[in-house]
């Protein structure tokens, strides 16, 4: 994946969505369908506060979920509608305030996974590419990471299942592990980390469909 211009859109997580919308031809509505259907399905859905770089809790390493309990179910059902509330591909629970080994990550808006425990099998290629975080609202930067990530995580029952990614998913696999070792991307940018409003600026003229046709 090599995204060397950038969609003049709010942030990396839109444009990347927007890419897979295009790319592989789900409906643009997805992904609000989705919200919409699991606010009717649960009716507890909360949306949780977003913390922002400069609170400590984004810098802490996060421990083992030993065992799911009803505490931690409604975690993850919040999770997953904070992060769609968001517009985001991905949440780790530090976002949210929780130094839990928990993630939430869907691509495409219609394939979530919970990813309890999880960890990296193997790792291969490289893609470098713009990125952006939730807790850093407005900035974007450019990250290399590997463009294959196995990994192995549990589901929200506990049970164990691998997953393999490439492009977005393997690149939100790893922002996501970051983020429960108390990483932030922004340390690994290469160059400057730039306002997502400067480049929107520049890249106003840019026919956006035509991104999507050439890149990747
Ligand atoms: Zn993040």
């Amino acid at each position: 994946m090599t995204l060397t211009r950038y969609v003049p859109i709010k942030n990396w997580k839109c444009s990347i969505k927007k890419y897979g919308i295009k790319k592989y031809g789900i409906k643009k509505c997805g992904i609000r369908k989705r919200i919409e259907n699991g606010r009717k399905d649960r009716m507890d859905m909360a949306i949780r506060n977003i913390r922002e770089i400069g609170d400590a809790v984004l810098n802490k390493k996060c421990k083992e979920v030993k065992e799911m309990t009803p505490r931690l179910k409604e975690l993850i059902g919040d999770m997953l509608d904070t992060m769609y509330e968001a517009n985001g591909v991905g949440l780790a629970a530090p976002q949210v305030g929780i130094l839990k080994r928990i993630v939430v990550i869907d691509v495409t808006g219609e394939n979530p996974y919970v990813m309890i425990n999880p960890r990296i099998l193997e790792m291969s290629g490289e893609q470098t590419g713009h990125e952006g975080c939730l807790s850093v609202p407005g900035k974007t930067g450019i990250v290399t990471r590997p463009n294959y990530v196995k990994a192995v995580a549990y589901n929200e029952n506990m049970e164990q299942y691998e997953v393999e990614g490439t492009e977005l998913l393997a690149r939100a696999i790893c922002h996501e592990i970051d983020h429960l070792e108390g990483n932030l991307y922004v340390d690994k940018v290469e160059g400057p980390l730039m306002n997502v409003e400067d480049l929107d600026d520049e890249e106003d003229e840019e026919d956006e469909e035509e991104w999507c046709e050439e890149k990747f």
